[in-house]
C-alpha cells in the first residue's frame, strides 16, 4: 500500500491544504500543480487522504 496522488481530481489551482496536514511533511507542492509525495517519509498515515476534499489523494 502505498500513497497515490490522483491528478486528475486536483484541480490544480490552489495551494494544496492537505500538506499542512501531513505529520512528517511528506507531501511538496510547486506552484499550484498537484502535490508530490515522498514514498520515503510517508508513513501512510492516511490524514491528507481524509483531509482532501478532492479525493486526490488514495491510499491504495
Ligand atoms: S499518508 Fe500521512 S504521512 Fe503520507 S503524505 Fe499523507 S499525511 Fe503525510
Amino acid at each position: 500500500m502505498k500513497l497515490v496522488v490522483k491528478k486528475d481530481r486536483c484541480p490544480q489551482n490552489h495551494p494544496c491544504p492537505s500538506i499542512r496536514v501531513c505529520p512528517v511533511n511528506a507531501l511538496k507542492q510547486k506552484g499550484y500543480s498537484a502535490p508530490e509525495v515522498d514514498q520515503e517519509v510517508c508513513i501512510k498515515c492516511g490524514k491528507c487522504v481524509k483531509y482532501c476534499p478532492m479525493k486526490a489523494l488514495v491510499l491504495e
